[in-house]
């Protein structure tokens, strides 16, 4: 699958996104950076947001200049893909049952800041897993949020604490700072698209489960050969059709091609981006009154 030099850009593809992505190339294009599209393209449009968020502070939504806090609002404030944190809570670089796998000193963006709910839902799910499967590793956990909320680079969402990357598990543990490889492959001589045998099955439909059970999860979003693979096979493995049930309707797809209509010249997203992490995404919390599930 398409890899980036760096980490995978990690959009997904709704109109929600489309409409930020022009943001970020109407960005570029007014502050004279290139159309090169990847990280750094998605950085500059963080800059340019930052910029235009300063110069006309009052025309932007209720959630205020993103990556600031607004007095009197706790938790989650404002939208997946622009909003702030309050009172955000740093998700341990390593615990017993997880691991951050992109530390600060490999990052240099301290990501790893979510609502109290999203950090103790990530390990509750980590501990599962394991508890089930002692022999796996550690889970490893991508991008939360920034300590403050607002964007960071590489996404577009994870912009309000309520949004975590979580990586698939394999046999051999991926090491902290490496880039994560995919699971979804086309088969050199039948040329259909399968999942790599280094993805177990097991071991990450237990994952999925876990947070799918979690009353405070809204989606995870998943690439579609991993979730087809998932679903058969849970029900070859004798897994209850209720477990089923619930762990698959949380589970959205994220197809391997561009939404309807895109111009591939066009196109500066990366086609594949959840071949080899789940994004989990949560509902608003009770406590955070300033968050918004549309935007
Ligand atoms: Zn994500």
């Amino acid at each position: 699958m398409t890899h980036t030099p760096a980490r995978k850009v990690l959009f997904y593809l709704t109109p929600m996104n489309l409409i930020a992505r022009s943001w970020g190339v109407a960005g570029a294009v007014f502050f004279g950076q290139g159309m090169g599209g990847g990280p750094q393209h998605v950085a500059s449009s963080v800059r340019s947001l930052h910029l235009i968020s300063l110069i006309g502070a009052f025309m932007l939504a209720p959630a205020g200049v993103a990556g600031t806090t607004t007095p009197g609002l706790t938790g989650a404030v404002g939208h997946y893909s622009k909003g702030t944190l309050h009172q955000g809570v740093p998700l341990p670089i390593a615990g017993s049952d997880h691991y951050q796998l992109f530390p600060t000193r490999c990052s240099k963006h301290a990501n790893h800041f979510g609502h109290k709910k999203v950090v103790a839902a990530v390990q509750d799910a980590a501990r599962r897993v394991r508890q089930h499967y002692p022999k796996a590793p550690r889970v490893p956990v991508g991008d939360l949020s920034h300590r403050r909320g607002g964007p960071i680079p590489e996404h577009l969402s994870h912009q309000n604490g309520l949004d975590v990357d979580v990586y698939f598990l394999r046999r051999r543990p991926l090491l902290p700072c490496a880039e994560a490889p995919s699971y979804e492959r086309r088969n050199p001589t039948t040329g259909r698209w399968e999942v790599t045998p280094d993805f177990v099955s097991s071991w990450n439909w237990t994952l999925a489960a876990s947070f799918a059970r979690h009353p405070g999860v809204k989606t995870i979003f998943i690439g579609g050969l991993l979730r087809r693979h998932l679903g058969r096979w849970a029900t070859r493995h004798g897994i209850s059709k209720k477990e089923r049930r619930a762990t698959m309707r949380k589970l959205h797809a994220v197809y391997c091609r561009p939404p309807r209509g895109t111009k591939m010249d066009t196109y500066r997203g990366n086609l594949c981006p959840h071949d080899d992490h789940i994004h989990v995404r949560f509902h608003c919390p009770k406590d955070s009154k300033g968050c918004r599930t549309r935007r």
